[in-house]
């Protein structure tokens, strides 16, 4: 007991708060690995694409700056005039994006043009270009004193037009000259451009470049909801800025939500599963120590039930032996005494061991068809002598013509026995104790009603359980050990019938159980 109750101390005030935090850390840690999870997630997305879009804007630079440098590796100023022809030649293949060559003679007063090689179809756009280069694209040029052969780039707008060029600087025969490669901006965002939007070293990713106004120059609008990271191209056309999008960062986006919700569904289900799971555990302790103390109760209830019948008969007993009684009347009543109270010891000790057969699953009964009113009228003059010692009348009402009912006799007695007992029992003022049976819709009905206090609303139930006592027995001390309504009970239902207790009018109660006609049920095996 003491053992039990130690491992019982244990679970309630360790084991189970330790459970709850434990839950409560596990939700705690599960959430905030979810949200870092994410982050990662995030943070690797972002990282990813901010190295692909160096790297395309890198490769857009790079292919502009490879035909400047073979464009310079074959222009020889001193001998121009052949060399620029040359190139001409080549300059489709080797410098696609390369519309005009000039070379500025910048000893020159008026910045003279020395060397114009086209590969352009309009005069007119030409000579529109050589006018822009030495009017107001000169002073943009930022040219330095000291002839530098720094290749440079000029990206601008002038006009509506977006302009990008290459130059450098040549000293020959004691003269600076200045190179322009002037760039055909509509052929790099038609040829160039495309290689951008390739999509095998990332296919989930969409590309567009916008202008310094935000207009998009190439490529789709990007979805604001993604992921968007934008860099201007570094050297070349550095007005403008190459964006790329992860199409995929959406689809991630809705997984990782997706996937919270579930884990944090997860979580929430195992949570609430542990804790139903204590819930259960803590009831099913309390009950366990309830059952543990009524049956305690119940030990003592029985000990103290056996005791006093048996000190009553041991001293009439005594007092019989000992010769000193004289009266015959006295000596009579004395014999009498001795004999009700062995009677109730013999019933009470039934009534134990009936029950034990009960919670053992033991129990059999042997069903004849029988008459009820024949086996209740025996049961009912059983008791007649304690109702007259305990001056109660025992009113009995067999109603005519009842059916035929399956049941074991004894049973039947020893029901009836325990309710007239209960009745004369716990109603020490009433007069009378009324016991009829009637025919009812597919059986008989046993009821015995008493004068009695009646039963609190909130022990009708209860009182029919094993060991349970009423308000009536516990707070006015009466007697008893807690097993006669339960046994009611068993008998009743293994008659295919129930018990129940309905309050009487006014004061009272009566107890009630039920048995089927013996042509509507099947009889039982045991
Ligand atoms: P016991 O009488 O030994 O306590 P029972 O199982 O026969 O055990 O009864 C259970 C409880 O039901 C009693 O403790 C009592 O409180 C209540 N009870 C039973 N019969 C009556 C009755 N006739 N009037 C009032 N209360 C009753």
């Amino acid at each position: 007991m003491a053992d039990t109750q130690r491992r019982d101390r244990w679970l309630t005030f360790l084991i189970l708060p330790a459970l709850v935090v434990g839950v409560l850390v596990l939700t705690g840690v599960t959430f905030r690995s979810s949200f870092q999870l994410e982050k990662l997630r995030e943070q690797s997305v972002v990282e990813a694409t901010l190295l692909l879009v160096g790297e395309k804007a890198d490769r857009l630079d790079k292919r502009i700056v490879e035909q400047d440098s073979a464009l310079m590796s074959t222009l020889d100023v001193a001998d121009r005039r052949r060399t620029s022809e040359e190139w001409l030649k080549a300059a489709a293949i080797q410098t696609p994006t390369v519309r005009a060559l000039l070379v500025v003679d910048l000893a020159a007063p008026g910045r003279d043009v020395v060397t114009f090689a086209s590969r352009g179809t309009s005069g007119r756009e030409d000579e529109a270009f050589r006018r822009l280069l030495i009017g107001p694209m000169f002073s943009d040029l930022r040219l330095d004193q000291q002839p530098v052969t720094e290749l440079k780039h000029l990206h601008k707008s002038y006009g509506a037009e977006s302009y990008l060029v290459s130059y450098w600087q040549r000293q020959a025969e004691s003269h600076r000259y200045l190179v322009v490669a002037w760039h055909d901006v509509g052929r790099i965002v038609h040829d160039l451009f495309p290689t951008l939007a390739d999509r095998s070293d990332a296919p989930q990713s969409r590309v567009n470049v916008v202008d310094e106004e935000g207009r998009i120059v190439f490529g789709p609008p990007l979805s604001r909801g993604g992921l968007t990271i934008g860099r201007q191209f570094a050297t070349t056309l550095y007005k403008w800025t190459l964006n790329v999008s992860m199409t995929s960062s959406e689809e991630l986006s809705r997984a990782v939500q997706r996937r919270r919700v579930l884990e944090m569904t997860m979580v929430g289900l195992s949570s609430t599963v542990v804790l139903a799971g204590m819930v259960v555990v803590l009831v099913a302790l309390a009950r366990e120590r309830k059952l543990a103390n009524l049956k305690a109760d119940f030990v003592a209830n029985v000990s103290h039930e056996l005791k006093t019948p048996l000190s009553l008969v041991r001293m009439f007993g005594e007092l019989l032996q000992s010769r000193r009684v004289e009266s015959d009347e006295k000596r009579q009543q004395y014999l009498s005494i001795i004999v009700t109270e062995s009677e109730r010891l013999a019933a009470l000790i039934e009534n134990v061991l009936d029950f034990a057969k009960v919670e053992r699953g033991r129990q059999s009964y042997d069903f004849v068809d029988g008459d009820v009113g024949d086996v209740v009228s025996r049961a009912v003059e059983a008791c007649r002598l304690r109702a007259e010692r305990e001056r109660k009348a025992l009113e009995l009402a067999i109603a005519p013509e009842l059916p035929v009912v399956r049941l074991d006799e004894r049973a039947i007695e020893i029901a009836v026995i325990n309710l007239v007992d209960n009745a004369i029992k716990y109603a020490p003022d009433g007069d009378k104790v009324a016991i009829s049976v009637i025919r009812r819709e597919g059986g008989v009905e046993v009821r015995v009603t008493d004068e009695g206090p009646g039963i609190a609303a909130e022990d009708k139930k209860r009182i029919f359980e094993r060991f349970e006592r009423g308000k009536a027995a516990l707070g006015r001390q009466i007697r008893g050990s807690g097993i006669g309504l339960a046994l009611v009970k068993h008998i009743a239902e293994a008659h295919g019938g129930r018990a129940w207790v309905e309050p009487g009018p006014e004061r009272g109660s009566t107890f009630v159980f039920s048995l089927r006609d013996a042509r509507k049920r099947r009889p039982t095996a045991d």
